[in-house]
């Protein structure tokens, strides 16, 4: 809309602090209250009005009253003598023309015979004009605004009675009389009064609202100037605002962002830092493993060796940064599981039967337990993905005595749903307390040194490489992401199970009948 443009356009040459919301605020607070202002004298002031109104009339009918009288008990001899004096009542002696009246005989035709009191002969005939009719025998009461001198200033409200004079049932004249509807100037002095009341409230309404803007932005002042502080290498800074309205509210939701983001960059932070750590022992190894080969002549049985270990620090690499790549991708919500029908029985009988060689080579007996159908709706490969990471942490940690790993599915009834649950069981070397609550957490291990030694590949052609403490939390990730959840109780000394519930598909009681 153009008028608003040009009204922008405007505004943007006022200095800055005329274009501030607390400007703004305060002027639409005085334009309101002005309005209100405003509305409530004018109707004080026409109530006044209406009042003197009223009260000029009950007097110019008790005055009409008395003058009739006077001009009965006169008669005749009143017209025939008209004094240039308005006599005074002969039974009271009061005057009869008071202050500020205005009295006039006028003769049948209409002609002004006399006037006497405030008003000049031109306003009087003007005034006796307007209410001569021929023939006229009923009093007439107006309102008229008669000038008293030059100019609009001087013109006063009257109120003005008109009546014949008769004498034996013949008009033989008429007498206007008029008497000011506010005598004593009330109104005007009402009007200054009004009149200084709105400017007054409205320059306090100014001042009070510029301040109370002023005091109600504060909060907004100390958010921008946070903000402003706050880079991205530094996120400590918050509001604290211990305020309980609006802008508590949004200084505080403000705080809370801050808190996610800087958990959020905290994070990043160490996932970084630890992606690092764990990519340069391989790099290192294998450094210097070329460097050693590359020294002087070996023989072959040495670089052979010096290329299974490059080998195997290799395959460390590329299943650490699948890894990343995975839980990056995850965290982005990129990861779109294609979910069908499964029987979580037979995904688990696929992964035995994978790493059933890799059992082998590690010496560790790994068997399935029992396996009843359990139809569940899931991803495929996911969960594969998922059980391989248990079944492996399984044999990699088994060690002592007859090393055996089962694998057993079966179904769970709680009191909201059926689930099916599978469980990696081992006998292994168990997991200390203490470690079990942070076995999920990304890059967290047990005995990292261990976790390397074990994995030495020299004898075996089947081996795991090692991990980087990733391992768990994919999994744990992608049984959430199945609706599911992963549960770990170990015992050290004995071996652990963990165990990952699943909800299960129930076929209805109708379908199953059917
Ligand atoms: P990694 O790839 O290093 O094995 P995981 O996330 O899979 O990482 O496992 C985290 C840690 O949990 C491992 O370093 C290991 O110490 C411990 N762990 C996992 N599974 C077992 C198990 N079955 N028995 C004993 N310790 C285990």
């Amino acid at each position: 809309m153009p008028v608003f443009r040009t009204f922008k356009l405007w505004l943007k040459r006022f200095p800055p602090v005329l274009r501030s919301i607390r400007f703004r605020l305060a002027v639409w607070f005085v334009f309101i209250l002005g309005v209100v202002v405003v509305l409530f004298s004018a109707f004080i002031y026409t109530r006044q009005l209406q009042d003197l109104r009223l009260i000029a009339i009950s007097r110019l009918e008790m005055r009409s009253q008395r003058l009739r009288a006077f001009l009965r008990f006169s008669g005749q001899e009143f017209f025939n003598n008209v004094p240039s004096h308005f006599p005074s009542d002969p039974l009271s002696g009061e005057s009869l023309l008071q202050e500020g009246d205005i009295l006039a005989l006028a003769a049948p035709d209409g002609q002004v015979l006399q006037s006497w009191g405030a008003a000049d002969a031109q306003a009087v005939n003007l005034l006796v004009t307007q209410q001569y009719k021929p023939g006229i025998s009923s009093e007439s009461f107006s309102f008229e605004r008669v000038p008293l001198g030059p100019g609009e200033k001087n013109q006063k409200e009257y109120l003005t009675a008109f009546f014949a004079i008769s004498s034996d049932e013949r008009v033989v004249g008429y007498f206007l009389v008029g008497i000011p509807v506010d005598p004593a100037n009330q109104m005007s002095r009402l009007l200054v009064s009004l009149t200084l009341g709105i400017i007054l409230t409205l320059v306090i309404a100014l001042v009070g609202g510029f301040w109370l803007a002023d005091r109600a932005m504060r909060p907004v002042k100390i958010i921008t100037q946070t903000a402003q502080t706050i880079s991205d290498t530094d996120l400590s800074r918050r509001m604290h605002l211990a305020q309980k309205d609006e802008l508590g509210e949004l200084a505080n939701t403000f705080d809370e962002m801050l808190n996610r983001l800087q958990s959020a960059f905290e994070r990043q932070r160490q996932f970084t830092a630890d992606a690092s750590h764990e990519l340069r022992t391989p790099l290192t190894i294998v450094d210097l493993e070329t460097s050693r080969a590359l020294e002087a002549q070996r023989s072959s049985q040495e670089y052979e060796r010096a290329l299974k270990v490059i080998h195997s620090e290799n395959q460390t690499m590329i299943r650490m940064v699948n890894q990343l790549l995975m839980l990056a991708r995850m965290d982005a919500g990129r990861i779109n599981l294609q979910k069908e029908d499964l029987d979580l029985s037979d995904v688990s009988l696929e992964v035995v039967e994978r790493l059933a060689p890799l059992a082998v080579a590690h010496g560790v007996r790994l068997s399935a337990g029992e396996l009843p159908e359990l139809p569940i709706a899931g991803d495929r490969q996911y969960l594969v993905q998922m059980l391989t990471n248990l079944v492996e942490n399984a044999i990699k940690y088994t060690c002592g005595e007859g090393p055996h790993v089962q694998v057993e599915t079966g179904s769970l009834n709680t009191e909201q749903e059926v689930q099916a649950f599978v469980r990696v069981i081992d006998n292994g070397a168990g997991i200390p307390p203490e470690h079990l609550p942070h076995l999920f957490d990304r890059f967290y291990q047990v005995d990292e040194a261990r976790a390397r030694q074990e994995d030495s590949p020299d004898s075996r052609d089947e081996y795991i490489p090692s991990g980087a403490g990733l391992g768990l939390a994919i999994a744990q990730w992608i049984a959430r992401a199945h609706g599911g959840e992963i549960d770990v109780r170990s015992e050290v000394g004995k071996g652990s199970v963990f165990e990952v519930t699943l909800p299960m598909i129930v076929e209805l009681e109708s379908t199953q009948a059917g």
